[in-house]
């Protein structure tokens, strides 16, 4: 039978982003932080990829280069195929309009002396179409009505909303261009567990109705799980394993991912019971002075020598699920 061919809206090849530390006398760069270092993945049209990993392994730094916020070091961002990592700041404006960004922090992201109905119609009006004044209007109450927020919300400023109805408004606005591409960096992680669902199912109707391409980037593995089809597990920078979402509790390989899957609470009393919980020992290294080799060796219990000397390689175990971890090549 032969596999249908995938269509790849954005593809990252060997991305990688380093900020000077410290300088010399002269200048010189003479460390820098390697906040993203060879990452390399791609998202099908249509289709949630999930980045997941913990606070400062990278992910938000991805998706800033993904956006054109950072410029990247070295590597690629293809975008519809075409390469945007060197983009003039014509071309990023445009880029732009057909990949947006939500925030995690909603109050933090939206104006707060402008109201609900000003800031969508800004970005309705900064678009590539154009309307007139009535068809911005209309256009601003069919976005409230998108995102499921009544259309006297319109009148409100931030603060005289909730947190789930101030992230309704920065899906709103996200979506005035039209996007195909939303980076969505940890949009739930501010909300109350019982919102945090609501939000998470808007994301998902809206993918279904406006066929929206999410890279969707958290800490809760539980949450990547639930809307991702395809999760990247970063560590440090590096991305350890890729796989369908549907196997990461079923085959997840490298051990930094199983330590994070083991720390997820599962609803299952008796599973839950009989789980082991794999504690990491020490802490996340320094991304200024990352360890040699693989670099989750200095905290990994099946390190040997050959992970101190080497990078391990993403590497396909099969169906595409990829690892970067020595001990899972095939022999
Ligand atoms: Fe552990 Fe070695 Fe695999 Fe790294 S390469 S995860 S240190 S076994």
């Amino acid at each position: 039978m032969q596999v249908p061919e995938k269509d790849v809206l954005l593809k990252v090849e060997n991305l990688k982003m380093y900020f000077p530390a410290a300088k010399s006398l002269f200048g010189k760069t003479t460390s820098c932080v390697k906040a993203v270092d060879n990452v390399s993945f791609e998202v099908e049209k249509g289709k949630t990829f999930g980045l997941v990993g913990e606070s400062g392994c990278g992910k938000t730094t991805t998706g800033k280069c993904i956006l054109r916020i950072t410029n990247p070091t070295e590597g690629h961002i293809y975008y519809k195929g075409k390469d945007i990592s060197r983009a003039s700041k014509e071309e990023i404006k445009s880029i732009r309009r057909e990949i947006q960004l939500i925030f995690q922090d909603p109050y933090g992201s939206l104006d707060p002396r402008q109201s609900a109905y000003s800031i969508i119609k800004e970005a309705v009006v900064t678009g590539k179409e154009k309307y007139t004044e009535s068809e911005v209007a209309a256009r601003v109450k069919e976005l409230l009505e998108i995102v499921e927020l009544l259309p006297e919300m319109g009148d409100r400023y931030p603060h005289e909303m909730s947190g789930g109805q101030r992230q309704r408004l920065g899906i709103a606005r996200a979506l005035a261009c039209n996007p195909e591409l939303i980076v969505c960096d940890e949009p739930v992680s501010a909300l109350d567990v019982s919102i945090q669902a609501q939000v998470i199912n808007l994301f998902q109707s809206l993918q279904e109705r406006l066929g929206l391409t999410y890279v969707f980037i958290a800490h809760d593995l539980a949450v990547v799980r639930h809307i991702a089809d395809v999760i990247g597990v970063m560590y440090l920078g590096h991305i350890v394993e890729i796989m369908d979402a549907a196997e990461i509790y079923s085959n997840p390989v490298h051990p930094y991912t199983r330590a994070l899957l083991s720390a997820v609470p599962i609803t299952d009393y008796y599973v839950e019971k009989s789980r082991k919980r794999i504690l990491l020992e020490g802490e996340v290294p320094s991304p200024i002075h990352a360890p040699s080799g693989c670099p989750f060796h200095p905290r990994c219990a099946y390190a040997t020598d050959v992970c101190k000397a080497e990078v391990p390689s993403l590497t396909d175990t099969g169906g595409g699920h990829l690892v970067a971890c020595h001990l899972s090549k095939k022999n």
